[in-house]
C-alpha cells in the first residue's frame, strides 16, 4: 500500500486522519519516518499554509504527504486570530494566553459569532495537488465551558453541538469539527 506521510506529529490529528484514509494509504507520521520538517507558516491563509507544510514534507522524502492548517475566525474582529490562532498573545501554542486575550478582545462586541476551519493539501507521490476545507459555526462563551479538546474549545459554542466543544467528548466533536469535515471533503476527492 502506497505510504502517506502526514506533515504532523499531532497524534490526535494522525489518529483521525488514519481512520478516514487508511484503506487507501498506509498513513505515517513525520516522526516515523524520521524526518524533521517545519516549515515557517508565511501564509495569509489556512490553504496556503496547509500546502507549504505538505510541499515541504514532499520535497524532503517524494512521497505522498498530507498537511492541515486550523484556527478560529471571529466575524467581530475581522477574522482574527485566524491564521495566528496559535501564537495569538505571542507565545505560540499557549492556550491560557490566547482564550484570555480572545475575550478582552470581544468585550463590548454584540457579535460573537466564529468559526472554525480547516484546510487540508494532499500532494500525491507524482506531485498532483488535491485541496479540502472544511468548517463548523458557533459562538464565543463569555467564560470557558469544560474542561476537554485543546486551544479554543472550552470558549466556542457549537450550534451542531448546543454546548462547547470544552464540555464535547472526542466522538461528539469529531463529528461536527472543522477538521473531520475537511477529511471527509478531501476523502471524497481522493476517491473519485
Ligand atoms: P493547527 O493548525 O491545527 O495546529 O491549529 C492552530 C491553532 O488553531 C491551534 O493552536 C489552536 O489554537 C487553534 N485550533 C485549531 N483547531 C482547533 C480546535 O479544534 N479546537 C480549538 N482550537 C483549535
Amino acid at each position: 500500500m502506497e505510504k502517506l506521510i502526514v506533515a504532523s506529529n499531532n497524534k490526535a490529528k494522525i489518529a483521525e486522519i488514519k481512520a478516514i484514509l487508511s484503506d487507501l494509504y498506509d498513513v505515517r507520521s513525520l516522526k516515523d519516518e524520521g524526518v524533521v520538517s517545519d516549515p515557517e507558516e508565511t501564509g495569509a491563509t489556512f490553504a496556503e499554509n496547509a500546502l507549504i507544510k505538505a510541499k515541504a514534507a514532499h520535497d524532503l522524502t517524494g512521497a505522498a504527504t498530507l498537511a492541515d492548517d486550523s484556527g478560529l475566525v471571529v466575524d467581530a474582529l475581522g477574522g482574527a486570530p485566524g491564521v495566528h490562532s496559535a501564537r495569538y498573545s505571542g507565545a505560540h501554542g499557549n492556550d491560557d494566553a490566547n482564550n484570555k486575550l480572545l475575550l478582552k478582545n470581544l468585550e463590548g462586541k454584540e457579535n460573537r459569532k466564529a468559526c472554525f476551519m480547516c484546510a487540508i493539501a494532499l500532494i500525491k507521490s507524482n506531485g498532483e495537488i488535491i485541496e479540502a476545507e472544511g468548517r463548523t459555526d458557533g459562538e464565543i462563551l463569555f467564560t470557558e465551558q469544560g474542561e476537554g479538546g485543546f486551544g479554543y474549545d472550552p470558549l466556542f459554542y457549537s450550534y451542531d453541538l448546543q454546548k462547547s466543544f470544552g464540555m464535547a467528548n472526542t466522538t461528539e466533536k469529531n463529528a461536527v469539527s472543522h477538521r473531520a469535515r475537511a477529511l471527509t471533503a478531501l476523502e471524497k476527492k481522493v476517491r473519485a
